[in-house]
Formats: C-alpha cells, sequence, structure tokens
C-alpha cells in the first residue's frame, strides 16, 4: 500500500503564518495599515488572503492604531507681525496656542508699547515696594 501524498495542513492563504514570509507581505500589509486608510478587507484583496488574516496580523504585531489623514494644525509664529519697533509685551502663556506679543507700536528706546511700559514701571514699584519691607 503507497501512501498518498501528505495532506497539507493550514496551506489556506492567511491561515499559516508561511504566508506572511512570502516576498515582503508582511512588511506591505503593516505599510498599508499603518499609512493609508484602506480597510482591513482591502489590504486582504491586494495581498491575496483573509481580512481576518490582515487583523489577526495587526493585532498580534501590535501594528498600532491606523493613521487617519488630517490636515496639519497651522503653527502660529509668535513673533511673525512683530517689527523692530513692536512691543515685545507677551500675551498668555508661551505654552497656550494663541500666545503672541503684543505688537503695538514701541515707546523710543524702550522694548514695550506706552501702555505696557506702564504697567513694567508699576510691577517694578511693587516689587521694590515688596522688598524695601
Ligand atoms: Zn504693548
Amino acid at each position: 500500500m503507497v501512501d498518498g501524498p501528505a495532506r497539507s495542513v493550514g496551506a489556506r492563504p492567511g491561515a499559516g503564518s508561511d504566508f506572511w514570509l512570502i516576498g515582503d507581505r508582511e512588511a506591505q500589509a503593516r505599510e498599508l495599515w499603518c499609512n493609508t486608510t484602506k480597510s482591513a478587507r482591502e489590504i486582504a484583496q491586494l495581498l491575496g488572503c483573509s481580512k481576518n488574516a490582515v487583523l489577526g496580523k495587526a493585532y498580534r504585531e501590535d501594528w498600532g492604531r491606523r493613521v487617519e489623514p488630517r490636515p496639519k494644525p497651522e503653527k502660529r509664529d509668535p513673533f511673525r507681525h512683530l517689527t523692530g519697533t513692536s512691543c515685545r509685551w507677551p500675551m498668555g502663556h508661551p505654552r497656550d496656542p494663541d500666545f503672541r506679543f503684543c505688537g503695538d507700536p514701541a515707546l523710543p528706546n524702550r522694548p514695550y508699547c506706552s501702555r505696557h511700559t506702564t504697567i513694567a514701571v508699576m510691577h517694578r514699584r511693587f516689587e521694590q515696594i515688596e522688598h524695601d519691607d
């Protein structure tokens, strides 16, 4: 009696880990998963495996969250509107997204406009009063 050919187990595309070793399917799938908005089903169709194989691989290998393309927030430059004679009084906290400098015309030979020069002088007086105590 002659044995027939050994039954191949787990040879279904996507069922075994061998599938991912052919070519660079894993790298392709990962690239598609992480850097495009293609669904697992679309990626599976491109690579010739099942959707579950792609999903399983993504979770097992911890490919992470899929990147959804979204417009980058516009980076604001607080110095954009300043000239050499603009008031440098900071408005808000530097960590705030709308942080900026006053930008009003500064007094001659002063870093601040008249309003902020007054505030700066008042601050200095308060500090002196505290220190004189
Ligand atoms: Zn100012």
